[in-house]
């Protein structure tokens, strides 16, 4: 039996996965997206796409791998699940090949502090893990260990992955990152950037911590 609150969890994640392509974050079934459930997550089926994701073919999954029905979970449902063992507030889960984000990752390069909206995920920088194949363990555990200190990071040649309250506001943060790669790439070609100080960073936290910008840290 579906709990009223799972129903509502499986509609959720399937709107949100179709925003996410709609607006270029996860095209042709790269990327991925889950939110906690009980002592598990439900998590998108592996190869979904915005025209076959539908509330029915969400995967139940335990944090340790056990899932049932004709869906196969998503191949990273280890990254997933280790960012869920990580960190106790994280409620949704996404990760995208989006092409800013790929663009970075794949020079091993982290997001410098070059606007002060990299504050947005919660430190100065964003940073990028190391390489490994999709779907390991090693990948979840240094996206699980980024995301400790920070509510996104790149993942070597591959892409990005972010921690939110709800799946909405973990879309609107993977939106956020491109949009920052895309801004630094741009600002790039100009030459490097001047980051922000120290100082500037300490009195941007408070500054929003005072004015209490919910989408800050
Ligand atoms: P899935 O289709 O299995 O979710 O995998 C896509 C992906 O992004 C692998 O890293
Ligand atoms: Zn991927």
């Amino acid at each position: 039996m579906t709990s009223d609150i799972e129903t509502s969890l499986r509609e959720t994640l399937t709107e949100q996965y179709k925003y996410a392509e709609q607006i270029g974050l996860n095209e042709l079934s790269s990327g991925n997206l889950s939110c906690r459930f009980e002592d598990g997550m439900l998590i998108s089926p592996s190869g979904a796409s915005a025209e076959t994701i539908a509330p029915e073919n969400i995967v139940r999954v335990s944090l340790d791998g056990e899932w049932e029905g004709d869906r196969k979970p998503s191949s990273e449902w280890r990254m997933h699940a280790a960012v869920y063992q990580a960190q106790e507030s994280a409620e949704a889960v996404v990760h995208t090949h989006s092409d800013y984000c790929v663009a970075l990752a794949c020079q091993l390069l982290p997001l410098p502090g070059f606007h002060y909206l990299v504050g947005s995920f919660g430190g100065n920088d964003v940073p990028c893990v190391p390489y490994s194949t999709f779907g390991t363990q090693t990948l979840g555990d240094d996206a699980a260990n980024a995301l400790k200190t920070r509510t996104a990071c790149l993942l070597g040649n591959h892409g990005m992955i972010c921690r939110g309250k709800n799946l909405k506001s973990a879309v609107n943060l993977a939106h956020r990152l491109e949009i920052m790669c895309r801004q630094y790439l741009l600002t790039r070609q100009l030459g490097e950037p001047d980051l922000l100080t120290d100082e500037q960073w300490a009195e941007f936290f408070d500054r929003a911590k005072k004015v209490s910008y919910g989408r800050y840290i």
